[in-house]
């Protein structure tokens, strides 16, 4: 099918992926034969539960008693005055329970541990931000839990280290490598092989083997349920765009499915530019990558010629990955989805004037999606409409800020 009929030919969003995992061309099982029983036991559990009123009921109250669903959906009126241009909206994930999305999928998945049995939890953390909603869903289910972070990265956020710690979860330091996220998976994976009967394994975004790209996304779509209704009672119509950061891609598919069969909805996911798009130098992964297979999934990747998994740099840890979630390279080539990229500078500028126009702190994964919303109002009329995900809080963030500004706390 060529590019430019394929995104007129309308498509069930339910329809993907297939029952092998793919989106298109992307997605799949790339994992050693040890670890095919234990996606398949999990893909078998995921789909007893998704369609189980217990189960759903279970989550719902979970969500809404500990995690603090539903989030508001805010009128960003300074921003939006400072602009100029179109309405601007920011659907607050920032104030969840441990600050930022990941709860709604850590939670879920713990839920699905406990369901299953398996009464010890492991994950793998960059910033730590996966890993303290993690070690918080396991004190909660009383689940056992070992996160596994990189040792540089443990030393950069020894303030989650400690959190987690506090949760009851271990933190096992990874010496290998780059010492952060990649290698952090990889070892969580060599852990999964070895205890997998008694062990399951929350992955943190909607990346990996299926069935975590579909299963994780379906714990994130309640954000993009949300703002539908949201955005109905307030302006009593659709958004013309919705903005999220873009890292495995989780918070922005969370909010795009419930809009992708809206033909006037555009939606635009960003990337982190870091330096600018030369090699070593961002996470840009539509900017400068090509289609490969990392850590169990086939996609777009930053790799050399050789096929070796390039370094990566962003200001914002949890953008910082060399490869991207399936479903946003299906859509991408179907044109649905749009990708764009933020830079460190125009993300330091940005995280600074949200906070001091609006009095919202936000995590620099997300001041990225604000950077992207910000250029977007300007050059819209002014009765458009936009939603902004505001993934995570920025109080993560503050100490590495005022270090890049040169302040002394
Ligand atoms: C982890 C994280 C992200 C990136 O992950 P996605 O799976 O792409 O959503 C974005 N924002 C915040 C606040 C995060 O903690």
């Amino acid at each position: 099918m060529s590019l430019a009929n394929a995104h007129t030919a309308p498509l069930d969003r339910f329809s993907l992926p297939d029952t092998g995992g793919h989106f298109g061309g992307y997605g799949g099982v790339y994992v050693p034969e040890t670890l095919m029983t234990a996606l398949q036991e999990l893909g078998a559990a995921y789909d007893l539960a998704r369609k189980d009123p217990v189960f759903l009921t279970e989550l719902r109250h979970h969500l809404k008693e500990f995690a603090g669903r539903p989030t508001e959906l805010g009128f960003a009126a300074r921003l939006t005055e400072y602009c100029g241009g179109a309405k601007i909206y920011l659907k607050r994930e920032d104030l969840l329970h441990t600050g930022a999305h990941k709860i709604n999928n850590a939670l879920a998945q713990a839920l699905l541990a406990r369901r299953m049995g398996k009464k010890r939890i492991i994950a793998e953390t960059g910033a730590g931000q996966h890993g303290v909603a993690t070690a918080a869903a396991c004190a909660k289910f009383g689940l056992e839990c070992v996160v596994y972070m990189g040792a540089h990265d443990m030393e950069r956020q020894s303030l989650n280290v400690f959190r987690m710690r506090l949760m009851g979860a271990e933190v096992r330091g990874v010496t290998a490598g780059q010492q952060t996220l990649k290698e952090a998976i990889n070892e969580a994976m060599r852990d999964w092989v070895t205890n997998v009967r008694s062990t399951h394994y929350i992955l943190g975004t909607a990346y990996g083997s299926h069935p975590y790209p579909m299963m994780v996304r379906d714990f994130h779509r309640v954000i993009g349920q949300e703002a539908k209704e949201q955005i109905l009672a307030r302006e009593g119509r659709l958004p013309d765009e919705l903005i999220a950061c873009v890292g495995g891609g989780s918070n922005a598919i969370g909010l795009f499915f419930e809009f992708l069969e809206e033909p006037n909805v555009r939606m635009i996911g960003v990337e982190a530019g870091g330096h600018g798009i030369k090699r070593g130098e961002h996470a840009a992964r539509f900017a400068g990558g090509r289609l490969g297979v990392l850590q169990g999934c086939k996609t777009f990747l930053l790799q050399d010629a050789e096929g070796q998994i390039e370094s990566t740099h962003s200001v914002s840890a949890g953008l910082d990955y060399a490869a991207v979630g399936p479903e946003h390279a299906f859509y991408r080539d179907r044109g649905r989805i749009q990708f764009a990229y933020a830079t460190d500078d125009e993300v330091m500028a940005a995280f600074q004037l949200c906070s001091r126009l609006e009095g919202i702190i936000p995590a620099l994964e997300s001041t990225h999606a604000i950077v992207e919303g910000m250029k977007r109002a300007k050059a819209l009329a002014k009765d458009k409409v936009i939603i902004i995900n505001l993934s995570g809080r920025g109080d993560k963030d503050v100490q590495q800020v005022a270090k890049i500004l040169d302040v002394k706390l």
